[in-house]
Formats: structure tokens, C-alpha cells, sequence
């Protein structure tokens, strides 16, 4: 491909803004969706930012974009979500009936590390690339992940990071480091396959 990858960032609420100085930093081209007009654009990958799952899914809802996401990401649509965009993406949260988007076959538990823990910085390891910067800010872990969820991530005996066909999600927020290699394997991994 000669042109470069565009990703749009869903720019609702939260952490929108680091997810495109990262993607900048790689050469995607990037575009924030903030109306359901901004789902109709040309993409390659979309990204749902960290920041509060019930606000956000509430906005969509709202603004009337709910069932246009949930569409364009159960069409294939190559997503990689972070922490509340994770748990939007659940098919099930753990202890509630709740469910947003519900198309990844992994059950989350939300503020999962308790109130001290509530935010963390770690080092670990994630599938081929190492170790890898992790922050975590009152982050959800996966509980359970069906057969065709691929975990890529452990961190304390939990899941934090998997994959699924065209969706990536992790717990932590790889935004907030200047080690872009995970938005290079969503890009490389997910985008195109490689
Ligand atoms: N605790 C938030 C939620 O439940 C997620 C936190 C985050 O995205 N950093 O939506």
C-alpha cells in the first residue's frame, strides 16, 4: 500500500488525544470521530480511547452512533480498544448485566485492581515484542476470553491484553509512553494482516 494507513479515533471522551500523537509518531493519518457523519469516513482502523465506558457508551448512544460502531466493527473493521474501550467491546462485565458493544467473546471486571491499586506502571511482556511500558489507571482485566480469543498479555496471573479476528484490546494504555509498538503491531497485526 502507498498511501498512508488512516485510523480514526473515536474522540467522544477520555484519552483520545495520546492515541493520535502515537499514531502520528508511526506516519498514520488520523481523524477524530465525534459525530455519526465521522463513521462514514474512509478508515483502515478505528481506535476506542481509555477514559469512563459508561460515559462514553452513553454519548453513543446519544449522539446516535451506537449501532453504526457496533456494525462497521462486527463487519471486520480493524479496532484496537484501550482500558474503557475494552470494556466496551465485552460481551460480558462481570458482576453486572450491563453489556455496550458486546462483539468480543471476553468477560472484563472494571476497576479491578482496587482502590490503592488503582493506578500502576509495569514493565511486561506482550506476545512477540517483549517487554513492553504498561500504565494502568483504574483499569478492568479480562476474566475469561472464549476459544477464539487469543491472550497476548499477562500481567499478576490476569489478562491484559487479547485479540480476536480484528479486534485488539488491552487493559493498560500503551498511549501514554513514547514506546509505540503496540499501536505498530495493532497497525502491522490487525490493519494489514502482515
Ligand atoms: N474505569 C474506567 C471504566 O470503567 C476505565 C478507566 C480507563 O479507561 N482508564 O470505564
Amino acid at each position: 500500500m502507498n498511501r498512508k494507513v488512516i485510523i480514526g479515533i473515536l474522540a467522544l471522551q477520555g484519552g483520545f488525544i495520546e492515541h493520535i500523537r502515537a499514531l502520528n509518531a508511526l506516519g498514520a493519518e488520523t481523524f477524530e470521530i465525534r459525530k455519526k457523519d465521522d463513521l462514514r469516513k474512509p478508515a483502515d482502523g478505528l481506535i476506542l480511547p481509555g477514559g469512563e465506558s459508561t460515559t462514553m457508551s452513553k454519548l453513543l448512544t446519544d449522539l446516535d452512533m451506537f449501532n453504526d460502531l457496533k456494525a462497521i466493527i462486527s463487519g471486520g473493521m480493524p479496532v484496537f480498544a484501550t482500558c474503557a474501550g475494552m470494556i466496551l467491546l465485552a460481551r460480558k462485565i462481570a458482576g453486572t448485566q450491563t453489556v455496550h458493544l458486546g462483539i468480543m467473546d471476553i468477560t472484563v471486571k472494571r476497576n479491578a485492581y482496587g482502590r490503592q491499586l488503582g493506578s500502576f506502571f509495569v514493565h511486561a511482556p506482550f506476545q512477540e515484542l517483549g517487554m513492553v511500558p504498561m500504565t494502568f489507571i483504574r483499569a478492568p482485566f479480562v476474566e475469561s476470553a472464549g476459544a477464539t480469543v487469543s491472550v497476548l498479555s499477562i500481567v499478576d496471573d490476569r489478562i491484559v491484553a487479547v485479540r480476536q479476528g480484528n479486534m485488539l484490546a488491552t487493559a493498560f494504555h500503551p498511549e501514554l509512553n513514547t514506546d509505540n509498538r503496540i499501536h505498530q503491531y495493532f497497525i502491522e497485526k490487525i490493519v494489514f494482516r502482515t
